[in-house]
């Protein structure tokens, strides 16, 4: 029985528990509850992961780039494709809006029991000084990812800059990223266990009632998520990167898993990570380096999701928008999915940055926060796998991909 279960590949393995989470839920409803902490040691493991692999990830993957030269070409396509994708995603949510029209003939009323999240201060200005760690110790042990990441890629410039005498630090840095990724395997033996918790505990609390009133709200980020991973996804592997995509789908599908069943691209990024370099054959330098950035900056799911609630919003509340609010959705979308950290439920709160440049009530996410993490869970899958689109991308167009390894069917 034992051996069977290991014999089984993990993405079956996880595929089968979240059936069988599927199942569990219902059948235990709201006592599926008792189950959770499985899934909360699952997520409180892999988080564990989070920084140390960030930190040596990135500073790994840049010096393992070699030179500054190098280095530019490789970030400044992998943000040029970040910033592209977002703007497609944005775009869609609010054309699916604007045709759907999910916020009309809606009279309000906020949902018992919901909280409206106080809105941060989410000033440019701020934001901006926030991403320079003051202590990046202190930013390490609070888990504030923007600061690590700036100060991990500093580090790994200066690094590179030092040349011979960096040298030792180049080995080490490669060495601790080949230790963590080693503990990620340890750790993700865990993943059907907590994913079928998980999957459970979600199916069973929030049953399928809490979704009726807002049926179509949730319809529609759904069908936003489902065209962007069959649709934008696949035409950027086949017209960028020239790859198969079936190949794709299957080497990421554990990513995909973990990212659905814990609505978090910080806890998905280390499996995210080894998908991308052991399944899909992208270098390490460059799997290490786009994947650790795109967790944290590259969320297209969340962008589509924030235009499709403006728009929501809007006309719920009868807010006329002109071409200036369809831009300034585009532009605070944008921000809000790169200012958005990796974990369950930030989008949510982005969304004030976004509602308040158009002057639609703040309000509005008091109403969708009682289904948000039915949304989260699509639109996490969907950030996700836009890592692992990026990094294929640009692992191909630097010639830092195997396709052997991406289109045979081995897989951890
Ligand atoms: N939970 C999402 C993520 O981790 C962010 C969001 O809330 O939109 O990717």
């Amino acid at each position: 029985m034992i051996r069977a279960w290991f014999r089984l590949s993990l993405w079956k393995r996880v595929l089968l528990a979240l059936v069988l989470g599927l199942v569990a839920g219902i059948a235990l409803g709201e006592d599926a509850v008792s189950i959770k902490w499985i899934g909360d040691l699952f997520i409180r493991s892999i988080k564990m992961l989070v920084v140390p692999l960030i930190f040596f990830s990135l500073i790994s993957g840049i010096t393992a780039v070699g030179d500054i030269g190098r280095l530019g070409r490789v970030g400044g396509r992998a943000l040029l494709i970040f910033m592209a994708t977002a703007l497609i995603a944005v775009s869609l949510g609010m054309t699916l809006a604007a045709i759907v029209q999910p916020g009309a003939h809606l009279s309000i009323e906020l949902p018992v029991g919901s909280v409206v999240p106080s809105a941060p201060d989410q000033s440019l200005v701020a934001m901006i000084i926030s991403l320079v760690p003051d202590n990046p110790i202190m930013a390490m042990a609070q888990g504030s990812i923007l600061p690590v990441i700036l100060f991990s890629v500093l580090l790994g410039i200066a690094i590179l800059a030092s040349g011979e005498e960096g040298a030792p630090l180049v080995k080490a840095m490669q060495a601790g990223s080949v230790v963590m990724q080693n503990m990620t395997i340890l750790v993700m033996e865990l993943t059907p266990f907590g994913v079928f918790a998980l999957i459970a505990w979600v199916v069973g609390t929030f049953g399928f009632d809490a979704l009726v009133p807002l049926a179509k709200l949730v319809a529609l980020n759904y069908v936003g998520c489902a065209i962007i991973l069959a649709i934008i996804y696949p035409l950027i592997l086949r017209l960028v990167a020239r790859l198969p995509v079936l190949d794709f789908y299957r080497g990421i599908i554990d990513a995909q898993a973990v990212a659905f069943s814990t609505a978090s691209s910080n806890a998905a990024l280390p499996v995210t990570l080894r998908c991308v370099e052991r399944n899909l054959g992208v270098s390490n330098a460059v799997a290490s380096f786009t994947v650790a950035l795109g967790a944290t900056i590259n969320m297209n799911g969340t962008a589509m999701y924030l235009g499709v609630i403006a728009l929501f919003g809007a006309q719920a509340y009868g807010t006329e928008l002109n071409w200036m609010s369809y831009a300034l959705i585009a532009l605070t979308s944008t921000l809000g999915a790169i200012g958005a950290a990796g974990v369950p439920g930030s989008g949510l709160v982005m969304m004030s940055l976004v509602l308040s440049s158009i002057g639609v009530p703040l309000e509005t996410i008091a109403f969708v926060a009682g289904i948000n993490h039915i949304l989260d869970m699509a639109r996490t899958m969907t950030n996700v796998t836009g890592d692992a689109v990026v990094a294929v991308a640009v692992g191909r167009l630097a010639g830092e991909l195997d396709v052997d390894e991406y289109v045979s069917a081995d897989d951890i």
